[in-house]
């Protein structure tokens, strides 16, 4: 062969081997691309089938939450109904509740006015025989003044505890007493350590005495047969609430005051005011020493009637009554209960 042909013929050969070699790299390219493609469809559909089933699980997640609050709310409504039910029930048993303390209450008055009326009627009692109090029996006076310790609006807790100061200065007193309830039963106390009981009120509620003339004497019935139940006593000796010169009974029936106060007397009571008040009924549980000071001012009468009041709220008298006692010793007084023959100490009406 010549050099030429043989140069072509080599050239010739190389040219293959390169476009041999570009066809395999052509191939091995299309095949990667191609594998890429593949892969990244792959991926897009793992991604797609994860967002799918994320996407699945929140919805879950979001019905699963619904009915959770909705069963929380149910909850609440049956918490707030059976609540509701429960104070409906509790309100209903108070009144109930309500409804028997009033009914033996109204039981328990019904018994103690028949008893009252039957030994009324056994007795044949009416109410200027005054049975069972203490007569007149003044202990001596140097100064010709007689002190009559009165006190209104008991029986209360310190019942006793006056009873046994009285008791120490060998002082006998007059309870104007209403109806106190659990309290009652000293009403015998009283009685039985030789003092006078006295009628004033069984209500003390001047709305209701003051309506009417029936009411009032109603009123001084009810008292006059719960003291005889409780003490054997049919007392003839009252007191009005707020005394006979009191104004607010105006606010209820005018001229009131001027009919009872001649009515009574009429039905054969005697009624009492003071002549010397103790100032403990201005508040509760006034000063003791304002309360003593108070009764030192001895009126130029020598009927001394002196107000004080037997109340849970009025420590303080009990506490001054023993300086009161002792300063109308030492003053020279003498003391007695009253009776139907007590010279009179009788307030203005004012109504
Ligand atoms: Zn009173």
């Amino acid at each position: 062969m010549d050099m030429g042909k043989a140069k072509k013929k080599k050239s010739v050969n190389s040219s293959l081997v390169i476009l041999a070699v570009l066809c395999v790299v052509i191939v091995a390219l299309g095949a990667f691309a191609a594998y890429l493609v593949h892969r990244n469809n792959e991926m897009k559909a793992m991604n797609s089938n994860a967002e799918n089933s994320l996407s699945a699980a929140q919805s879950e997640l979001f019905s699963l939450e619904e009915a959770l609050s909705q069963k929380q709310s149910e909850a609440e409504s049956f918490s707030q109904a059976f609540d509701e039910q429960s104070s409906a029930f509790e309100s209903e048993k108070n009144a109930l509740n309500e409804k028997i303390a009033d009914l033996n209450k109204q039981i328990a008055l019904k018994r103690q006015r028949e008893e009252a009326s039957r030994a009324a009627a056994a007795a044949a009692l009416n109410p200027g025989s005054a049975h069972g109090n203490p007569a007149s029996n003044p202990t001596p006076s140097s100064n010709g003044k007689i002190v009559y310790l009165t006190f209104d609006d008991g029986p209360s807790s310190n019942t006793p505890r006056i009873l046994d100061i009285l008791d120490a200065y060998g002082v006998k007193a007059t309870f104007f007493v209403i109806n106190g309830g659990k309290y009652n039963h000293y009403m015998a106390d009283i009685v039985n350590r030789g003092h006078a009981i006295a009628l004033h009120s069984y209500t003390h509620d001047y709305k209701k005495i003051y309506s009417s003339d029936e009411a009032f004497y109603n009123d001084l019935q009810a008292i006059s047969d719960l003291v005889f139940t409780q003490t054997g006593v049919r007392s003839n000796i009252t007191r009005f609430p707020g005394g006979a010169s009191n104004t607010v009974s105006r606010k209820y029936n005018s001229g009131i005051m001027s009919r009872l106060t001649q009515g009574v007397l009429n039905k054969g009571y005697h009624y009492f005011d003071w002549n010397l008040s103790s100032g403990d009924a201005s508040g509760n549980n006034i000063p003791k020493d304002t309360i003593v000071a108070n009764c030192k001012r001895l009126p130029k009468s020598n009927t001394v009637i002196v107000l004080m009041h037997d109340t849970r709220a009025k420590g303080t008298t009990v506490e001054a009554l023993p300086e009161i006692i002792e300063y109308y010793k030492n003053a020279g007084c003498g003391f007695d209960v009253i009776t139907s023959s007590t010279p009179p100490v009788r307030q203005k009406v004012n109504n």
